[in-house]
Parts: C-alpha cells; sequence; structure tokens
C-alpha cells in the first residue's frame, strides 16, 4: 500500500504466492510420497482403518466431511487435505529424528494448523490489519468534512484496504485455489489503488473529467494484469515483477511528494515515515527459517509489523483533508476581501455564504497548486459577476 499500506502488502502477498504453489523439498521427498500413497489409498479410497494416528476415513468426501468438526467443514478440508497436511508432520518428524534440516512443503514451511485455519499467525494479523481501516475511516469521518476534496477517495481508499485485508485472512486460513486467486488479486487492487490515490491528490478530484480519466488509466492498467492471473496458468514471475514495479514506483512518488511538500505541509512526514517503515519491514520477508512454536514464520511477522501504520497514516490522511479545506478557504477569505463592492455584489457574497454553509471554516493557509478546479470554477463565477456589476451603467 505506498504509500505503501497497499503496495507493498501486494508484494509481500504476490511474493509469499509465489513459492507457495511450487513443489518443494517436504513435498518432493520421498518420506511424503510414500505417507501421501498410504494415505490417499486406506483413508480417502479404503474403508479399512490406518495406523499411525490417521481416522477411518473412506473415499466419500461427504460422509468423510460429516466426521469433521464443524470449522473443518466450513473450511473445506476434503480427505486428500487432511492427509497432506498429517503426512507433512510425519515427515517432519521423520527428517528431525534424523537430524535434517525442516524444509517447506509446497513452498510454506510446516504450520500447526488452529480450527482448521493453516496459518494461524497469518490470519490474526491479517484481521488486525484490516481493522484500523475501518476504526480510523470512522475517525476521518467524525473529523474531516465531507467537502473536503479527497474525502471520498479515503473511503473508497478504505474500503480497497479492508477488502484486501480480508481476502489476505481467507488465504491464510485455506488456501484454495480461489482464495489464492482471490489474495491475488486484491493485493494488486491495493498496489494500484494506492498508486491511484497519488495521482488523485496531485491532480486533484474537483474536476471529474481530470479525475475520471486517472481512474480509468490504473483501472485499465488492474483490469489488463487482472486478465492474466484468471486465465487459467499465472506467470508468477511476470505477477511479482508487475507489483513490485508498481509498488516501488509508487512509494517512490509518494516519498518525492512528501519531500516537495515537507515545508508547506509539516505533517507529511508521517506519510514519508510510513512508506520508509514499509520498505523497511518488507526486508522480514527475506527471513527463512521454521516457523517458531511451528505459528511464527517471518510473513506474519512481516504483517505483525505492519499493524500500527494505518493509523500514522490515515493521521497524514486527516491532517491532509484539514489542510486543503483551509486552503479553500483562504483562496474564499481572499475573494472575499476583495470582491466587497456592497449591495451590488449580492450574489457574489451569496456564492460565498454558499460555500460557508457547505462546511467551511475561515481559517488560514498558504497558496498552493493543489486547489479543486470546481472551487476554482467558484472564484472565476464571483470574480465574472463583480466584473458585470462594474461594468454596468451607473
Ligand atoms: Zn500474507
Amino acid at each position: 500500500m505506498i504509500n505503501g499500506l497497499g503496495s507493498l502488502y501486494g508484494l509481500v502477498s504476490m511474493a509469499t504466492c509465489v513459492v507457495m504453489t511450487t513443489a518443494s523439498a517436504g513435498d518432493k521427498s520421498w518420506l511424503f510420497h510414500r505417507c501421501m500413497w498410504d494415505c490417499n489409498k486406506q483413508a480417502c479410497r479404503d474403508e479399512t482403518k490406518i495406523s499411525k494416528g490417521f481416522r477411518q476415513f473412506n473415499h466419500d468426501e461427504t460422509e468423510f466431511q460429516s466426521t469433521q468438526p464443524w470449522y473443518m467443514q466450513w473450511l473445506q478440508w476434503s480427505c486428500k487435505d487432511d492427509c497432506d497436511y498429517h503426512c507433512m508432520w510425519h515427515t517432519v518428524e521423520e527428517l528431525r529424528h534424523d537430524n535434517n534440516p525442516v524444509p517447506q512443503f509446497h513452498g510454506k514451511w510446516p504450520f500447526v494448523r488452529f480450527y482448521g485455519m493453516q496459518e494461524p499467525a497469518s490470519v490474526l494479523f491479517s484481521i488486525l490489519n484490516g481493522l484500523p481501516h475501518i476504526y480510523m475511516i470512522h475517525k476521518i469521518r467524525q473529523t474531516v468534512s465531507p467537502k473536503s476534496p479527497m474525502y471520498n477517495v479515503w473511503h473508497m481508499y478504505a474500503m480497497v484496504g479492508i477488502n484486501t485485508w480480508f481476502w489476505s485472512a481467507v488465504f491464510h486460513a485455506r488456501d484454495k485455489p480461489f482464495t489464492e486467486l482471490m489474495d491475488y488479486c486484491c493485493a494488486f487492487s491495493s498496489v494500484v489503488f494506492s498508486f491511484c490515490t497519488l495521482w488523485l491528490r496531485i491532480l486533484g478530484t474537483e474536476n471529474r473529467l481530470m479525475a475520471g480519466s486517472v481512474a480509468t488509466v490504473f483501472l485499465s492498467l488492474y483490469v489488463y494484469h487482472v486478465r492474466f492471473l484468471v486465465q487459467g496458468r499465472i506467470d508468477y514471475s511476470y505477477n511479482m515483477k508487475v507489483n513490485v514495479a508498481t509498488g516501488l514506483l509508487t512509494s517512490a512518488c509518494w516519498l518525492t511528494w512528501c519531500f516537495r511538500r515537507r515545508r508547506e505541509q509539516p505533517y507529511v512526514w508521517k506519510a514519508a515515515i510510513v512508506s520508509i517503515a514499509v520498505v523497511l519491514l518488507l526486508s522480514l520477508e527475506l527471513g527463512e527459517f521454521p516457523p517458531y512454536m511451528w505459528i511464527f514464520d517471518a510473513h506474519s511477522l512481516w504483517h505483525a509489523g505492519t499493524v500500527w501504520l494505518p493509523f500514522l497514516w490515515y493521521s497524514f490522511v486527516i491532517d491532509d483533508c484539514h489542510y486543503l479545506m483551509n486552503q479553500q478557504n483562504k483562496q474564499l477569505k481572499v475573494t472575499e476581501t476583495s470582491g466587497d463592492t456592497g449591495d451590488v455584489n449580492d450574489g457574489v457574497d451569496d456564492d460565498v455564504d454558499d460555500m460557508h454553509r457547505s462546511g467551511v471554516s475561515s481559517t488560514s493557509g498558504d497558496n498552493n497548486i493543489w486547489m479543486g478546479n470546481s472551487f476554482n470554477k467558484s472564484l472565476y463565477k464571483m470574480s465574472r459577476n463583480k466584473a458585470r456589476v462594474e461594468a454596468r451603467p451607473h
């Protein structure tokens, strides 16, 4: 996300998914294959009892699932999935017994499942990453005027973030092809929308044609890429390159914007910190070690490390919304003062009053290039009215 939350989450999500569907040393091992063959034959196809802790299953998945706890049924654990899980631990135990290193399986370290969730720590931290979006957008609604130029954009940003983390939690709970696809698509939506948000902030949202054009460009980019994800085979390498390139570009652009606006808008340090922090935390993803207590791996720690970032980011958002409103107010004040020509300017004053009623309060601010176009139109309209009045023969 850089801002970073979306975009960088996307990067890491992609990085994880890249390895997910590839074969690993664990699932390629003879121990694992032998176990799976036995389990599939005996547990999933035969009704004979199995030793070594496997329960008695048969080929009927419905009947198998009916023997499972509700959470296992709800998360759609099939007999084969269950074999995969038990054989993974069987292989790990055998290898550790012979002092061999713990391998990965299907691109993942072995995790202890919790209530059917495959990566419980990542599920928890994904939820914790999503909740701040809900909390902070609520705070924005309490403290920011709906007339603020970026008000709706940040709402959409929060929606995208919530949706992304929801599917992240679902994916980490169960890595099915559908949940994997949704995680890919939603992670990329955060990457793209973060970049889109930056340009909407720079170019303004008051000119609907301009804002619509920007949104269309990024939506096209998103659809173009998602098309590859949905179509049959996914080019993981290409997918990751696109996400990394888009995310890093977004980060660089936000940091550049922050640097250039640091004097006029001192609060941009918050956005800069978030952008930098996400990149630094990303290094956690480089860690390759078996999960601590078979629960916490590098990826889950990355998710844990980003939980605080939305609070700082939305704090920046609130400050920025206030800043934009102040800019509007200052321009209004200047125009109001210079346009005070008595009764003949009643129409002008009415325009100003309308804008004040719409939620603008009188505050000071610096002149800047981020003025909304609709606001400029109002100023233009007022100036034009004034010119007409002055040109009228007395
Ligand atoms: Zn994840």
